[in-house]
């Protein structure tokens, strides 16, 4: 098939929100600022922008059809203070699965009430601990964040206090001839950003569309997929495509069969994962469309871990949904690493998928 209207690959209007909505502040449960920004962006092409009472901001395309919704969760990784030392450090909790590794050593920032307060995340030094320690992970329980305090006045004097909201510092770059993106919140910011980059250009170019498009930036999905079960109750989809990153398993170290997708050769589609197994038309729907609109995809699986999808399929009386994803290189770090090719061409399977959701089809993938 042939795409007609006119589409240019990610311009810089484009590349300037998606470096904007990966550097906000928001891990799950204090996603104001990253929601706000969403909202500014789409407010002016929307026909609708509604909220639900945990955060989660969708808006509209108006149409006849199907409810179509498009979901992506903008809160990120991160942590939350859980006590302050006399000596001025900050002990704290995660926001999100990290892994010990990845932590020691980096940057963050600290969201306290007289503003933002960097710092970065430590440990006792190797160079007093024993043999025995030395080859030993350090653990989460066992780090701090030092702010450059001597006190716990201090701490408090710097506008910190427990309950507080910390993220990862880590600006927003391209790379390797500007073809990868590298930051930290592509989870799932990138989906996020696809749909409003598919809505968009719905919108600007005046593509016909048999059905309500419904762009959803849900909360709190790294702590347990809550965000995705207000905003589905809230729309009541007929039909849903949940944008996400896929484990990119082009890593030294990962097995083939561990990991199915690879950074650049194209959108992922999730054929299992802990939280759902996909609608099985649809699934083989958006095989097809992608075949005949000669958009790279690949089959991928996950044994561990699911995506807001887990909950928006069981909402009501049920959902037909499946999960889109952008393959991503060190998920639930400081640096994701993403390809701009499959981040564009993730978008124009949306919207291929989109155009073809009118109610005969989505009424054929639950019809016996
Ligand atoms: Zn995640």
């Amino acid at each position: 098939m042939l795409i007609i209207y006119a589409i240019v690959m990610l311009d810089e209007q484009a590349l300037g929100i998606m470096k904007e909505l990966m550097e906000a502040f928001g891990p799950s449960g204090f996603e104001r600022e990253v929601n706000a920004l969403v909202k500014q962006y789409i407010e002016p092409i929307a026909d609708e922008v509604l909220t639900d009472k945990l955060g989660t901001v969708a808006f509209t395309l108006k149409g006849d059809g199907p409810k179509v919704l498009l979901a992506g969760h903008t809160d990120e990784v991160g942590f939350i203070i859980s006590s302050i030392t006399k000596e001025g450090y900050l002990t704290f909790n995660q926001l999100g699965g990290w892994w010990d590794q990845v932590l020691l050593a980096q940057r963050v920032v600290v969201r306290g009430k007289k503003g933002d307060v960097h710092g970065v995340i430590a440990s006792k030094p190797p160079h007093i601990l024993s043999q025995d320690e030395r080859k030993k992970v350090v653990e989460k329980k066992n780090m701090f964040i030092d702010i450059g305090a001597s006190s716990e006045e201090e701490v408090e004097e710097a506008g910190i206090k427990v309950g507080d909201p910390v993220v990862p510092w880590s600006p927003f770059s391209l790379i390797n001839d500007d073809k990868i993106a590298m930051a930290k919140a592509f989870d799932d910011r990138i989906g996020a950003f696809v749909l409003m980059e598919a809505m968009r250009r719905i919108k600007e170019n005046g593509i016909a569309h048999p059905n309500t498009i419904i762009g959803a930036a849900t909360v709190q999905e790294e702590v347990g997929l809550r965000g995705a079960q207000t905003i589905a109750h809230k729309v009541e989809p007929d039909v849903s495509i949940v944008l996400e990153v896929d484990i990119a398993g082009d890593v030294p170290g990962i097995k083939p069969h561990e990991a199915l997708t690879k950074m650049g050769k194209g959108p992922g589609l999730i054929t299992y994962d802990r939280s759902m197994i996909p609608n099985q038309p649809f699934k083989e729907l958006v095989i097809d469309t992608a075949k005949q609109a000669q958009i790279p995809l690949q089959l991928s699986q996950m044994s561990g871990g699911g995506t807001d999808a887990g909950r928006i399929h069981m909402d009501r009386t049920g959902c037909p949904t499946v999960v889109i994803t952008v393959p991503t290189r060190h998920i639930h770090s400081h640096v994701g690493m993403l390809s701009l090719k499959d981040t564009e061409n993730t978008v124009l399977l949306v919207i291929e998928l989109i155009k073809r959701l009118d109610w005969e089809t989505v009424e054929s993938f639950t019809a016996l």
